[in-house]
């Protein structure tokens, strides 16, 4: 067993709320604080999960800092699962940032960003996924993010590795039984059970895998490419959506007319959107290039916001991109409907696979909420099959699925080869690791300090 010392941090966001918490952890809490703090009853012999009113003193001004309430959370009762105590406290950020000072002084160190997390994971409160999760959770930005975050905070994702690595296991032990015992002549029975069973497991993995894809979406956003020839609307349409979706972050901040890439809230759902513009419509060579960066664009879209100039004839390279987005979920915007009308639906329903048409007009702010619907339509309809599943929503949870799926095909292939069980067991085991690894089984010191170093100080 390693050294374990006390740390400390301030557990609240710095200038939110009346009251900020002073957080300490480890066996030393106690007695640090109660060096500091002045009420009828000493917490040292204070009863575990109470709340002691009193006073912050610095000892060497006796001072008073503020009036604060402690609470109190002995091991193994607590988040970390060591002592934990809490100041809470009144005077804003002065005193809170005093009080921290004073537990510094008087025997605590200062917490690394997510060691109080670090903690909860190294004694056993929480596994490695719900670790991860709490990052997310703090990070996330919107409610559907949060949402996700909170579904794995409560351990979805590791329940369903654990009866995925026992699946595993009962294989393995089918595979030793005959190894071990040859003269039974059951290898045939063995590899059919062997390929029926496994096969299930990659079907999930699968299944996984694909609900990862919406959560990746949950918390960097709806990659959303507004795509069209030159002065169709994209500039217009990015800006009616940033005005009416409270926009949470701005990529590029700048006049109307420069803005490219935007994070947006569209009805609780992120969407980062870009605008494919800074393309001049003059000579062919450069739609050319236009068509080039367009198709540059694309290649990572979750969606495609294709506009066209109803007002005028469709040109040949609203036909090129038309043609180009069918691979693509696509949302064809007509725009312009003000003006007369040169386009007709049944011309663009030609060029692409049932895409859904809005009728629009930026200038009379017509056709935006049905716009909204369509996304919230498309994207739901493409969340709910994983909706009462698990999500994955963490990158390095991907690749291992990734990995283990990869190495369980190998086992699969080998079985069905009529290669040795021998080789079979080599790679069921490296699958059953490799799974091991998503909930913090068989993990690395350094591994370990990567996750936790993402985390807020005082979490
Ligand atoms: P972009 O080049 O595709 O980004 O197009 P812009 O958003 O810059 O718009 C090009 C021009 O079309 C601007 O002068 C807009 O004011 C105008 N515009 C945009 N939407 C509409 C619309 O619905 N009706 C009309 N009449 N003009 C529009
Ligand atoms: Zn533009």
């Amino acid at each position: 067993m390693h050294e374990v010392d006390t740390i400390a941090a301030i557990a609240t966001a710095l200038g939110e709320g009346s009251v900020a918490i002073v957080r300490l952890s480890g066996p030393e809490s106690i007695a640090v604080v109660d060096r500091i703090f002045k009420s009828r009853k000493r917490l040292s012999e204070q009863d575990t999960h109470t709340l002691t009113y009193g006073h912050i003193v610095d000892p060497q001004t006796e001072e008073v800092v503020d009036e604060v309430l402690v609470a109190l959370m002995r091991a193994p009762r607590s988040y970390t699962r060591e002592d934990v105590v809490e100041i809470h406290c009144h005077g804003g950020i002065i005193a809170v940032q005093r009080i921290l000072r004073l537990v510094l002084r008087y025997g605590a160190r200062l917490a690394e960003p997510g060691e109080f997390t670090k903690r909860a994971f190294l004694n056993g409160r929480i596994d490695l996924p719900q670790a991860e999760a709490i990052i997310d959770l703090i990070r996330s930005k919107t409610d559907q993010a949060q949402k996700l975050a909170m579904r794995q905070v409560e351990g979805r994702l590791s329940q369903e590795i654990r009866e995925l690595r026992q699946k595993l296991i009962e294989l393995l032990a089918h595979v030793e039984v005959t190894i071990d015992y040859p003269e039974h002549d059951v290898e045939d029975v063995t590899t059919h059970h062997i390929l029926v069973e496994g096969e299930k497991v990659v079907e999930r993995i699968e299944q996984l895998l694909k609900g990862a894809q919406t959560g990746r979406i949950l918390r960097e956003g709806l990659r959303t490419v507004i795509l069209g020839r030159p002065n169709v609307g994209k500039s217009s349409l990015m800006n009616a959506l940033s005005r009416t979706n409270r926009a949470i972050v701005t990529d590029i901040p700048g006049t109307t007319r420069d803005i490219l890439e935007e994070q947006i809230s569209l009805r609780g759902i992120p969407i980062h959107i870009i605008d494919t513009a800074g393309i001049r419509e003059t000579e062919d060579i450069v739609e050319r290039i236009g068509v080039e960066r367009s198709r540059e664009a694309l290649q990572e879209a979750d969606l495609v916001l294709f506009m066209i100039d109803a007002s005028r004839e469709l040109t040949w390279i609203d036909k090129e991109l038309l043609q180009e987005v069918r691979k693509y979920p696509t949302i064809v915007i007509l725009n312009k409907l003000d003006l007369p009308r040169k386009v007709k639906t049944d011309e663009i329903l030609q060029l692409t696979d049932d895409a859904p048409i809005i009728e629009m007009s930026l200038k009379e702010g017509r056709g935006i909420d049905a716009l909204e619907d369509e996304v919230e339509r498309l994207f739901f309809a493409g969340a709910l099959e994983g909706k009462e599943g698990t999500y994955v929503s963490n990158a390095r949870h991907i690749s291992l699925l990734e990995k283990a799926k990869r190495q369980l095909e190998e086992a699969l292939s080998s079985a069905r080869m009529g290669l040795t069980l021998d080789l079979v067991a080599v790679d069921l085991r490296n699958a059953w690791e490799t799974l091991g690894e998503v909930i913090g089984q068989a993990v690395g010191e350094d591994l370990l300090d990567q996750i936790f170093s993402q985390f807020c100080l005082g979490k």
